[in-house]
């Protein structure tokens, strides 16, 4: 009988935590494995669920250490397309494929698997105001890096933060890396200990989190429900593919501008790219106006102009949340799940505006939004 190879391996462990929706929503996050002088990551575009051989590009390990040679511009558009030029440079003869973002950081990490996700529970410690302090605490041995560019930035960063953490323990390359407002990086020789690690992550914070989100349904108006959809199809087309919930937790977000702030950013890049960089917030004084349709058409269309883009979700106050597509409700509903296990980590921290409008305009992101609809 063959033994598996890594490849197969890879596969098979890319599948298990794509399937698995406390790990991953959407194409999110992505695996690699290496072998050799090769390493196999997930290409761009690929959903970690339903992966297969083609899903992954190799790449030479060797060629990806020598990046860390060159010296790249300032200005991160042209230091972005410069790194990603680079970084195709490195695929193996024949690859096609567009490697993730993450390649980079995928290649330093010396183990042989990466596993690299954003569950939901993780990100309410990376997007907790406390969360370095309890990572301290709950995770000694892991890595924590604070919020930076995503990219070249990052890899950049997490290799220079390794190389302290191994002054520091004799060596030793961490396990566990925690990115603020991003998610976690998971390396290790097997996939078995890959297992016994995120386990053991997932089962200390679900052991720690003083509270999980509610998201029971409850009655709804639905005679104002009717104005909110006739608002936003006026603004987006009859067409368009509106979604619309309320539960138990919403409930109590969308009470009034205050609650709702807790929800009212952006988490992490993925949010950003699916769910828009902050949903718009419509009062219910909208309610008593004579045509409340045309108002909230009407403010977004003015947060279209003023943004250059369209809100992908509206929340209206003690009403519901409205998303553009399947894919901007199940983020914005991670954005709610976070949102509240941050309260086990001294509340909500979102991305600060430097950062948010780094996502915004970062080319590679597009990418990715365009390839994952
Ligand atoms: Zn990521």
């Amino acid at each position: 009988m063959n033994e598996r190879t890594k490849l197969d391996e890879l596969i098979v462990l890319s599948r298990y935590y794509g399937n698995d929706p406390q790990y991953v929503l959407l194409g999110g996050g992505n695996t690699s494995a290496k072998e050799g002088d090769v390493m196999y990551v997930k290409a761009s575009g690929h959903a970690l669920g339903t992966i297969s051989a083609d899903g992954f590009v190799r790449m030479s390990l060797k060629k990806l250490a020598n990046i860390w040679t060159k010296t790249y511009p300032a200005d991160d558009s042209v230091r972005e397309d410069e790194v990603l030029r680079d970084m195709m440079d490195c695929r193996r003869p024949g690859e096609t494929a567009r490697p993730s973002v993450e390649a980079l950081l995928h290649a330093l990490i010396p183990y042989t698997y990466v596993v690299h996700l954003h569950p939901a529970m993780v990100n309410g410690l990376t997007c907790g105001q406390c969360g370095q302090a309890a990572v301290a605490i709950l995770f000694p041995d892991a890595l924590w890096i604070p919020l930076v560019k995503p990219g070249y930035i990052l890899a950049d960063v997490v290799r220079r933060a390794m190389s302290e953490y191994a002054t520091d323990h004799d060596g030793l390359v961490p396990k566990i890396i925690f990115l603020q407002n991003h998610g976690i990086f998971v390396g290790a020789d097997t996939p078995d200990e890959i297992h016994g690690i995120y386990e053991h992550v997932m089962k200390t914070l679900a052991g720690h989190v003083v509270r999980r989100p509610n998201f029971s349904e409850v009655t709804i108006k639905m005679n104002d429900i009717g104005q909110i959809f006739d608002g936003l199809r006026r603004f987006a087309g009859a067409d368009a593919d509106i979604r619309m919930v309320m539960n138990v937790e919403l409930q109590t977000k969308l009470q009034d501008k205050e609650t709702f702030y807790s929800i009212s950013s952006a988490f992490t890049p993925d949010h950003i790219v699916y769910s828009g960089f902050k949903p718009l917030w419509i009062e219910d004084s909208v309610f008593s106006l004579a045509d409340p349709a045309g108002e909230i058409a009407r403010s977004c269309g003015e947060l279209t102009e003023k943004e250059g883009v369209r809100p992908k979700v509206v929340c209206v106050q003690g009403r519901g949340v409205f998303a553009f597509g399947e894919n901007a409700l199940a983020l914005f509903l991670d954005t709610v799940k976070v949102s509240v296990f941050t309260e086990t980590f001294g509340g909500a921290r979102f991305m600060d505006d430097a950062m948010i409008d780094f996502i915004r305009t970062w080319e590679v992101e597009k990418y990715r939004s365009s390839v994952l609809k």
